[in-house]
């Protein structure tokens, strides 16, 4: 009885210590942008490392495709890449190494090598914890968005049969509805005019650095959730409001989250 009363009184102090964690975020945030108040209606959810395992298949693909055209290429440089289309990946790296623009047709032919490895990786599990995740916020009323620079048509057609009833194409943007991809804040601007919301009532779930560029330059309050490789340090420089460790920790943290705005 003791010990249950200890661990409830620990569970209650560490209950304490997130939501100060996320006052303390949403204070800086609202002090920076002089927005009036912090009160989500609206969460936008990126797809590839959020919703989908799925960005240890982008990177080997990208590796692959890379390597097929003698372009040296490394699974850390597609997680620093993800967000951007597939062009514009292709363009900065002949940047980067050749100092010129990939031809259309070299962008072409990378991507649709790229593709074709990561159909080949065969099916995309779901991250854990995005179903739970997803089923909580839709139970409390928010609207559900997905902003992604994803151009993979298997991955996006497949939203509707991995979670059933959660995504109308209303509600996406994807790489065919933007002229300039992350990080530029165009698709998170796109969302935000779907939506009909302000800027104040919208949470993004991210997690590469340029989608954070993105969504933050956007005006937007960003949560990043670190499912990949990269040091939580290179979210935060990017300007997440918050950096998580996991999707289950922002499933478990949700209340805690709630309770410092509400
Ligand atoms: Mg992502």
């Amino acid at each position: 009885m003791c010990l249950l009363a200890d661990n409830i009184a620990k569970l209650s102090i560490f209950a304490q210590i997130l939501e100060k964690m996320f006052s303390s975020a949403i204070r800086s945030f609202l002090l920076q942008k002089q927005y009036p108040f912090f009160h989500p209606k609206a969460v936008f959810f990126d797809m590839d490392g959020v919703l989908f395992d799925s960005m240890k298949f982008h990177a080997s693909s990208w590796v692959k495709a890379m390597n097929a055209v003698n372009i040296p290429f490394t699974k850390y440089e597609a997680y620093m890449n993800e967000g951007r289309t597939g062009h514009s990946t292709i363009d900065d790296v002949y940047h980067r190494l050749l100092g010129r623009g990939a031809s259309e047709e070299e962008k072409r032919k990378i991507y649709s090598l790229k593709s074709a490895y990561f159909e080949a990786c065969g099916p995309t599990p779901k991250m854990a914890y995005a179903q739970e995740l997803l089923d909580k916020i839709k139970t409390k009323g928010y609207d559900i968005f997905l902003v992604t620079g994803s151009g993979q048509p298997t991955l996006i057609n497949s939203l509707q049969e991995h979670f059933p009833g959660v995504f109308q194409k209303e509600k996406m943007v994807t790489a065919f509805d933007v002229k300039h991809g992350k990080p530029a804040p165009e698709p998170y601007l796109k969302a935000l005019q779907k939506s009909g919301v302000c800027p104040w009532e919208v949470v993004v779930i991210e997690n590469a650095p340029l989608g954070v560029e993105a969504s933050v330059a956007a005006g937007l309050f960003t949560i990043a959730v670190n499912t990949g490789p990269l040091e939580p340090e290179v979210l935060a420089k990017n300007g997440a409001n918050v950096v998580l460790d996991s999707m289950e920790q922002l499933f478990r943290e949700w209340e805690p989250f709630e309770d410092s705005w509400k």
